[in-house]
């Protein structure tokens, strides 16, 4: 029963499981407590109540002496109204009985057998139960007779007077303890009420707030520490959705843009083919120019695909232990294409053989990227020089042109989809303008980063930083 109780509050409010454990915890304590009261109080009435049948009994043997040391006790005893009236026994010996007053309480064999082992074992009180189940109290009282056998006199008490006492009280503390339950229970509801209607109105709020309307705020003060808290993580929260919300839509804006380009250019160029019929068309420079379009429209799409996958953190193939000299160097052989058609020198400076942990495939297209970059925007007749070295427990590839440079208002931009901090020429030198996003992406999925320090037109110097393979092989962020 108790479960079925805890399954319906897990599942109601909180102000319902608040309330119900305050209350429980409440009235285990008073419950608790008034038993210890009660113990307490019913451990005293019988110490008085027994304490009183043995002064009682005193008495009665004092006022009883003459009778008690006569030898027909039975007799005297018999013809003395005090005698008759007090519920008392007297005996002999454990079996023989030699008064028993009108007064004295009927009981069933198991209280006389009681009453006689008391006798017998001189215990001056002991409790027994009367017929009719009458919980009662016997006083023993020896007296010594000159020249014969003493005998015991047996007083009885009900206790009922006390237990009914008992009862009032035990009845007054549960009257007091359900009143305090009901107040509280009132007075807790209350609390939790007020202390959780700022939770209501958050949650209204954050209800109200719209896609469309990524500014809006929770302007809530809750009044208390922890919702405080909760309001402001979920403003910071609304933030970082508001960012990369707009940086998707500007993202999806700059895509169409870009993917615009190349297929207004094929436009043109099979427009200016169609002209005057196609008659005088240079189909053969048409099916060229389309070509070029075409590459450059699979290239932006290759990258969108790239980008998208290194963002989601997902690299195609499980990592593997990879030297990154080596695959610089791969690629640096790949790039002298490039370097060569611009006269351009490039050189390779392997000061340490770091291991880092990854996808080669990522990691060469993330030093193509700096590489053709560094070539690309190098003067003619200048050099590119790759150096590769171990630092701080870390990896480092280092790519340094001494070309155009990156202004430094373009600077903190460069790592965005489709910025170039010179947009004509850049769209010349034909990259797609996410070379950088995916780089960058590819460093943080193999827990790296890319750093970038650069003058106008004295060079760049680009500097990945990977963290050098674990004993284990693992990648960081790669999960
Ligand atoms: P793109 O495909 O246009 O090269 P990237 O993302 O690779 O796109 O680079 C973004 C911009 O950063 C480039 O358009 C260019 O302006 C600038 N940039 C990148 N690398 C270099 C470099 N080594 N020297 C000068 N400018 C650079």
């Amino acid at each position: 029963m108790f479960s079925a109780i805890q399954r319906r509050l897990r599942l109601s409010s909180v102000r319902a499981r608040l309330t119900f454990w305050y209350l429980l915890t409440l009235g285990t304590t008073l419950v608790l407590f008034g038993s210890f009261v009660l113990l307490i109080r019913a451990r005293t009435l019988y110490r008085e109540l027994d304490a009183d049948l043995e002064v009682r009994a005193h008495q009665l043997a004092g006022d009883l002496r003459t009778s008690l040391l006569a030898l027909d006790v039975g007799e005297r005893l018999a013809a003395e109204p005090r005698a008759v009236e007090a519920p008392l026994t007297v005996w002999e010996s454990p079996d023989t009985l030699l008064f028993r007053s009108p007064a004295f309480p009927t009981l069933d064999w198991a209280g006389e057998r009681t009453l006689t082992t008391a006798i017998r074992d001189h215990r001056s009180i002991v409790g027994v139960v009367g017929r009719g189940g009458v919980p009662l109290r016997m006083a023993s009282v020896a007296i010594g007779r000159p020249g014969t056998e003493g005998i015991v006199l047996q007083v009885a008490a009900s206790t009922l007077p006390a237990r009914q006492t008992l009862w009032q009280l035990a009845l007054a503390m549960l009257a007091s303890i359900s009143i305090v339950l009901i107040m509280a229970s009132y007075g807790s509801g209350v609390t939790a009420r007020r202390a959780l209607a700022p939770v209501d109105a958050i949650v209204d709020r954050v209800r109200r707030i719209q896609a469309s309307r990524l500014g809006d705020r929770l302007d809530i003060q809750a009044g208390s520490d922890e919702l405080d808290r909760l309001v402001s993580m979920l403003n910071q929260m609304l933030d970082r959705i508001e960012v990369s919300m707009r940086s998707a839509r500007r993202f999806a804006a700059d895509a169409s843009h870009e993917l615009q380009t190349p297929i207004a250019a094929m436009r043109g160029v099979i427009e200016a083919g169609l002209r005057n019929g196609g008659r005088g068309a240079d189909y053969p420079r048409v099916a060229a120019d389309l070509l070029i379009e075409i590459e450059r429209l699979s290239d932006l799409v290759r990258d969108l695909r790239l980008l998208a996958l290194a963002e989601a953190g997902h690299l195609l193939e499980p990592p593997v232990p990879i030297d990154l000299a080596a695959l610089a160097g791969e690629c640096c052989e790949i790039a002298q294409a490039i370097a060569e058609e611009k006269q351009v020198a490039v050189t390779v400076d392997v000061r340490d053989r770091p291991v880092v942990s990854g996808s080669a495939l990522h990691l060469r297209r993330l030093v193509l990227n700096l590489a053709q970059n560094a070539i690309r925007y190098s003067r003619p007749d200048s050099s590119v020089c790759v150096s590769i070295r171990t630092l701080d427990g870390r990896a480092v590839l280092g790519i340094q042109d001494h070309g155009c440079g990156i202004g430094a208002d373009d600077l903190p931009h460069i790592f965005e989809p489709f910025y170039r901090a010179d947009p004509a020429r850049a769209r010349d030198t034909g990259g797609t303008g996410l070379g950088l996003t995916i780089a960058d992406q590819i460093a943080r999925v193999h827990g790296g980063s890319i750093t970038v320090t650069s003058a106008l037109d004295q060079g760049s110097t680009f500097t990945l930083s990977l963290p050098l393979v674990s004993k284990s092989g693992n990648t960081p962020g790669n999960a």
